[in-house]
């Protein structure tokens, strides 16, 4: 076996040959010493790191998660993986079993596994930083100020709550205990929703005339996640609180203006079973105070579609599909043609996560606090206002009906 001088010295010697035709490389490596490469195993340095260090387990914000439905398991668990600043420490749920099988696939203590009755004990939990509601709707409320009452941070699902009443008293809730609340926007963490944002923003568009947004599935009552949406007394409505909220944040985070007035029409079909209590389709219509408008829609009837467009005096961008959990794209349309915009992926579960997890540490307010989802609340109720009206409404800064 040669010692490692001598293999070193066979490396300079092979590298000489291959490198005649570039001197300055070569004057290079015979500068710098030639590194020590061990033959067998052995340990090596720290590679140089792509992306940012996670922060240890154990210094990571507690999360515990309330609901262990289709959207938890699916999409919010799996993304603890890929957080950095956050850990999942806690379950809460009325299926004991799926919890216990949960709780052991994702390494949590089965000791800190809560029912719904015994859910204000967290308080004794000192791992469990942040409480995540993801209940039905109707349930937000009631597990969000019990969670800032045992002395815990909240993050709360979309729709923050079925009345602007419920939304105060979470916000006054978490404000008494001094204690920080977020609504689980994830479409703000969303790396196109994003880059159209920043294009926006600055000037890329031009001026922001139109937003057009439309969000539509078909809802299944056999499916139990679509069943208490059904419901009007868990859902508080139809298809624009499920996912027309998305095509409303849409037209706010686009344009960043405050509608002024808001004008809707709303069709069900009257022999549906399914939309005895809820409605189906909703067409809504904002007016800005630049004198852009949005038109925007939602069902749970017409073929999937999560799109956004933003139409600008430069160009305009387009989100299709904008709102996926995974594969969404964005093009910009200008004088030039059509532009496919690449951005750098991000898990947009896992940046939400972080997101609330780096606020608690450091003290900041969320991007998304409390009153961002006490706003749409009102929108919402203005909304079906409007279309009970059949006219224009409207609108004050806060989101609520003028007069
Ligand atoms: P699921 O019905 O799948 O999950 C809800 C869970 O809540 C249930 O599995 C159950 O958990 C618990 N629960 C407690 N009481 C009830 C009750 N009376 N009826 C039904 N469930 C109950 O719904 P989703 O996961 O689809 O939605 C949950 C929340 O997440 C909603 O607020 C929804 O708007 C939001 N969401 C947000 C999305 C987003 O992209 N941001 C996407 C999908 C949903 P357990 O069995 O553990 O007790």
């Amino acid at each position: 076996m040669p010692t490692p001088s001598a293999s070193r010295r066979r490396f300079l010697g092979t590298a000489t040959l291959g490198l005649a035709a570039a001197p300055t490389i070569l004057a290079t490596a015979i500068a710098q010493e030639a590194p020590v490469v061990p033959r067998g195993v052995s340990g090596r340095p720290m590679p140089k790191l792509e992306g940012e260090w996670p922060d240890p387990t154990a210094r990571r914000i507690g999360f515990a998660v309330v609901g262990l439905g289709q959207f938890a398991l699916n999409q919010i668990l799996p993304a603890f993986a890929e957080a950095r600043h956050a850990r999942l420490v806690a379950l809460v749920s009325g299926n004991r079993p799926k919890a216990e099988d949960v709780a052991d696939r994702y390494g949590v203590d089965r000791k800190a596994i809560y029912d719904y009755g015994v859910f204000d004990h967290i308080r004794d939990n000192p791992e469990i930083d942040v409480v995540y509601v993801i209940l039905p709707n109707a349930l937000h409320a009631e597990f969000s100020v019990r969670a800032s009452k045992a002395g815990k941070h909240v993050l709360c699902e979309k729709p923050m709550a079925n009345t602007p009443e419920d939304c105060e008293r979470m916000i006054a809730s978490a404000r008494e205990a001094d204690r920080k609340l977020m609504v689980a926007y994830r479409a703000h963490f969303e790396p196109h929703n994003a880059k159209a944002v920043a294009l926006a923003r600055a000037g890329e568009l031009g001026t922001i005339r139109l937003v057009t947004s439309d969000h539509h599935r078909h809802i299944d009552p056999a499916v139990p996640a679509d069943q208490w949406r059904l419901v009007k007394a868990l859902s508080g409505g139809g298809s624009l609180v499920d996912i027309g909220i998305y095509s409303l944040q849409a037209a706010r985070y686009m344009t960043g203006e405050e509608p002024v007035a808001v004008a809707a029409q709303i069709s069900t079909p009257k022999d549906d079973p399914r939309f005895r209590e809820v409605e189906d389709l909703v067409s809504f219509q904002l007016r800005f105070p630049s004198g852009a408008q949005a038109h925007l829609s939602s069902s749970y009837t017409a073929q999937r579609a999560k799109r956004i467009q933003a139409f600008g005096t430069k160009a305009h961008a387009v989100l299709d599909p904008g709102t996926e959990y995974q594969g969404n794209r964005l093009a910009v349309v200008g004088e030039d043609g059509r532009r496919e915009v690449d951005v750098d992926p991000l898990n947009q579960f896992a940046a939400t996560l972080d997101h609330m997890a780096e606020c608690v540490r450091t003290g900041r307010t969320p991007l998304l606090p409390g009153e961002e989802g006490l706003r749409d609340v009102r929108l919402i109720k203005a909304i079906y206002a409007a279309a009970e009206a059949g006219r224009w409404l409207d609108l004050k800064p806060d989101g609520s009906l003028a007069g």
